[in-house]
């Protein structure tokens, strides 16, 4: 069930009902126009991932700044993007169930659509879909480039798999997927650096060995915000599927050399309890806040350490000489942005102190 609006426009923040999912408008859009001027010199494209924000209202302020499209990872997000008016759209994924594919094959009618494959039965999967809709699939292949998760190696697995994509009368071969997910989080800028060396490099000998056998890349995706300036900069990527820039994160935040853009997203939780002089208790746990990438950090609040969470409270250890009284909201930056915003129907975008807008996460729990 959508619930309810968190706010209304013109509400002061400490108006606004908790828990509920902040979006400082001034951060976000000034990581929008970081993001466009750092790829603009270097020829690369953005593809923003949309399984970051899930709302075409975010996607479409990116492609107004220069972005190509949106990336997404299931079927249903690139529903929600293209009904909500965004024409070209990459599953940066594996899509295997016919029944996917055929929601697939038919939202092509409306958006530009391709996705990816690292198998032979399913591409067949894929051309029996695009076949039965009557229309031509375009299909990346995906490498695996060090992640270790999905993807064909490098190099001659990959282009027997384009030839079999490229072969089809049903279907069309559109590039190579190299995402190096694991890179994205190397505390060290040298680690980073080295990774996706690696990744560039194997990436390079595979378009080339496409090439020999006359077979061209119109994308050659992949980098995440922890990378994107490596794979940007390497003249063999063309695009870049950096989603958590828009809002960053307390797990971006804490690589060495943190990626430069500002913390745009935060959840506002307010205090309920506040048992003992050293402790208490927000209205934000699990359920409010993922933390499989660590616990949320209170934002500007000194003395706070939020240390603990139950499904529907948020421990915070309170230091001497601080006092969070009951009843008081406090920004919390979360562990990790894209479960985070998951959790939540609408964004609450704040500027000055006072909430301008609400908007709805289309694809809030888009799983199919
Ligand atoms: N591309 C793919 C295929 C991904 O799975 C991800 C995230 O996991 C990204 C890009 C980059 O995302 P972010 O910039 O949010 O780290
Ligand atoms: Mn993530």
């Amino acid at each position: 069930m959508l619930q309810r609006p968190p706010a209304e426009p013109g509400m002061r923040e400490d108006e606004v009902d908790t828990p509920a999912l902040i979006l400082d408008l001034d951060a976000f859009e000034a990581n929008l126009d970081a993001m466009a001027g750092f790829l603009a010199p270097t020829g690369t494209k953005l593809r923003a991932h949309a399984k970051t924000h899930k709302s075409p209202i975010v996607a479409l302020q990116q492609m107004r700044r220069g972005a190509v499209g949106q990336c997404v990872q299931k079927v249903a997000e690139a529903e929600a993007l293209a009904w909500g008016g965004v024409t070209d759209i990459l599953v940066s994924n594996e899509v295997v169930s016919p029944k996917k594919l055929a929601r697939l094959a038919a939202l092509t009618r409306l958006s530009k659509v391709a996705l990816c494959a690292d198998n032979h039965d399913a591409v067949a999967l894929i051309e029996q879909a695009a076949e039965a809709a009557g229309l031509r699939m375009t299909v990346l292949v995906e490498i695996d480039v060090g992640a270790g998760r999905c993807g064909v190696q490098p190099g001659p697995e990959a282009v027997a798999l384009a030839q079999r994509i490229a072969g089809s009368p049903h279907l069309i071969f559109g590039g190579l997927q190299a995402y190096h997910g694991s890179a994205q989080h190397i505390r060290t800028p040298a680690g980073r650096a080295e990774a996706i060396a690696s990744a560039i490099e194997q990436t390079r000998r595979t378009v080339e060995q496409l090439r020999q056998q006359g077979l061209d890349c119109a994308i050659i995706g992949g980098a995440g915000t922890g990378t994107f300036r490596h794979e940007a900069a390497s003249g063999v990527y063309n695009e870049i599927q950096a989603g958590s820039y828009a809002f960053m994160d307390a797990d971006y935040a804490a690589n060495e050399e943190a990626p430069p853009f500002r913390h745009a997203l935060f959840v506002l939780a307010q205090v309920m309890s506040r048992p003992r002089a050293d402790f208490a208790v927000l209205d934000a746990g699990h359920k409010a806040l993922p933390t499989d990438s660590g616990f949320a950090k209170p934002w500007q609040r000194p003395g706070l350490r939020y240390v603990g969470a139950s499904d529907e409270h948020g421990n915070l250890r309170v230091e001497d000489g601080v006092a969070p009284v009951l009843g008081d909201k406090l920004r919390l930056v979360p562990g990790h942005c894209d479960p985070t915003i998951d959790r939540y129907d609408w964004f609450v975008g704040v500027r000055g102190g006072r909430v301008e807008c609400l908007w709805p996460i289309a694809a809030r729990g888009a799983m199919s």
